[in-house]
């Protein structure tokens, strides 16, 4: 039974809250706290948001927040909710807060990048909260994703041992357990400090959930005081645009670039992405509030639209499409069949839609590109196959874990039903020693 929560801090994650509960009220196991928080055995701490809570603990938490302050003030929503089209996100915050579902089915995660892959802390921040609180703890703007420096202080972020995935922690890590007493080293590069500023200030700003204005057409209206739009305003320089921002932020220092391909996408209404947007944003010189308050006209956001269409009447070089491509979808297939790019780790099925969703092809266009359609036949692989994979791969977990576990666990994790088994078997055999299959046989048996 939960007696106690602590208050919760300025920005602070509610998953570093939950981690000082744990800490303050003398639970023996991360196991017990989570299960005094949390539906199922199988749900665990989300770091970002804020997980399935039961409904005793939801009724509780309640009586002290409303669930909207928590989302809106202390998960990543503001993030990664900002630019998505108005039902999605309204769609997005019912769900975190009447009927848990996976996140990555309400938002758009993109795998991490280097510098992002663990919680990170500003050494200043920790240092005035012990001073102020007695105890430091994880703040989300600190883990906005792209930016390192801390927008209060001006100082480089740290990154702690704390892995910032939402899926697979199984334990609470208080902030002050793993925020070390570091020096500050100060950002001197003035741009740096203004890009962190920016992104801080767009996370902040009240979110509209009234109109519905296309994050393409906002961006659209700031090229068209650029040269990245041609004059017409029918088309868009965006291979130039990408490659001058590239440079731009490469000399900047930081790691996590755009690629054209996300650009594109979100040029041309089909990507959403908090840190591509910002980042095209900040480069073009859009003013924070033309980007988070913005007052488009109709016929403005119609010749955007209209102009999304412009482009098919130009001829498409496939051949460089293709060559361009390659790399970015093998990197893409490979992360999601092995399972390392999705955020639990289970490995999934390359599928056709999915490939064109991330290239951003229409039809059958992808015949055209040898290369990339080659690289999607070498990925791609039958339903029981993938089944068969997730099977080893939950089983593995489960191992790992060094607890006892039947069918069920394994079923709950791979999502694999029974009745399907009997076709992973074959797969079973090209993907695990006979050892491992025959355990798994008799766990279902
Ligand atoms: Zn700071």
């Amino acid at each position: 039974m939960i007696v106690y929560f602590p208050v919760i801090y300025p920005d602070e994650l509610v998953y570093s809250w939950f981690c000082r509960y744990y800490v303050h009220s003398g639970c023996f196991s991360h196991r017990i706290a989570m299960q005094e928080l949390f539906c199922k055995r199988s749900d665990n701490a989300s770091k970002e948001f804020i997980g399935n809570l039961n409904p005793e603990a939801k009724k509780q938490i309640e009586q002290i927040y409303s669930l909207d302050k928590l989302i809106f003030n202390h998960t990543m929503y503001p993030q990664y909710a900002r630019f998505i089209p108005l039902e999605q996100k309204k769609k997005a915050l019912y769900h975190l807060k009447h009927d848990f579902c996976d996140i990555h089915y309400l938002l758009p995660i993109l795998p991490r990048n280097e510098g992002e892959r663990y919680l990170r802390y500003c050494p200043l921040c920790a240092k005035e909260d012990r001073e102020t609180y007695g105890e430091a703890y994880w703040h989300r703007k600190h883990q906005i994703r792209s930016i390192c420096t801390c927008a209060k202080h001006k100082c480089k972020l740290i990154e702690s041992d704390v892995p910032a995935k939402n899926e697979q922690s199984f334990t609470f890590c208080p902030a002050e357990n793993h925020i070390c007493q570091n020096e500050a080293v100060f950002e001197d590069n003035i741009l740096m400090n203004q890009y962190a500023a920016y992104f801080n200030l767009v996370f902040d700003a009240m979110m509209d959930f009234e109109n519905n204005i296309p994050i393409s057409s906002i961006l659209y209206d700031g090229m068209s005081r650029t040269k990245y739009l041609k004059p017409s305003g029918r088309s868009r320089h965006t291979k130039m645009l990408a490659e001058d921002m590239n440079k731009f932020y490469s000399k900047m220092g930081i790691c996590s670039l755009a690629s054209i391909y996300q650009i594109q996408r979100t040029l041309l209404g089909s990507g959403f992405d908090f840190f591509v947007t910002c980042q095209t944003a900040f480069f073009l010189g859009i003013k924070l509030e033309e980007l988070t308050l913005p007052s488009l006209t109709a016929e403005k956001i119609k010749q955007e639209q209209n102009s999304h269409y412009m482009k098919d009447s130009v001829p498409v070089d496939w051949d460089l499409l293709d060559t361009e491509n390659a790399p970015v979808l093998e990197k893409i297939a490979e992360g999601i069949y092995s399972g390392t790019a999705n955020e639990n780790g289970k490995p999934e099925r390359v599928s056709e839609r999915l490939v064109y969703r991330e290239l951003g092809l229409l039809g059958q266009q992808l015949q055209n590109m040898p290369k990339c359609k080659a690289i999607f036949e070498r990925y791609t692989e039958p339903y029981p196959e993938n089944w068969a994979r997730k099977i080893i791969w939950a089983y593995k977990r489960l191992k790992e874990s060094g607890e006892d576990f039947c069918w069920t666990d394994i079923r709950k994790i791979s999502g694999v039903k029974k009745k399907n088994f009997e076709s992973t078997i074959p797969y079973l055999m090209k993907h695990t020693d006979k050892d491992t299959i025959d355990q798994i046989i008799a766990l279902i048996e």
